[in-house]
């Protein structure tokens, strides 16, 4: 009767490892990070595959974010460096270039529809 009840703490919250944007601070599972890193050899280099060793910097793959970054101090900045290296800022502006524009979602087959009723 008289047995004492263990408070469940509930849940445990679990721990997604969430990358957030360093230009826009957004932090969406939707869109893709791409992970840029500073080498223990001082160069700064695009990792898409998220292995690198280094300190890293996450960005939309949305080319605007990376303007953003590129044109400001926040890449610099996140990779604790006091400029980015211009021929790093260089590639990096061209693979922001390179990326393809962000599909937003648009109902686009919708309009299409007609015909079959
Ligand atoms: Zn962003």
């Amino acid at each position: 009767m008289g047995t004492p009840k263990k408070r469940n703490k509930g849940p445990r919250p679990k721990r997604i490892p969430q990358r957030m944007c360093i230009s826009c601070r957004e932090r969406s599972a939707k869109r893709t990070l791409i992970r840029v890193v500073r080498t223990p050899e001082g160069s700064v280099e695009i990792d898409p595959h998220g292995k690198m060793n280094g300190r890293g910097a996450y960005l939309c793959d949305d080319p605007a974010c990376w303007r953003r970054a590129l044109s400001g101090e926040a890449l610099a900045r996140a990779l604790k460096i006091e400029t980015l290296p211009e021929a790093a800022a260089e590639r990096l502006s061209q693979f922001a270039a390179a990326l393809p524009p962000i599909a937003t979602d648009q109902p686009d087959d919708e309009a299409q529809q007609g015909g079959n009723e």
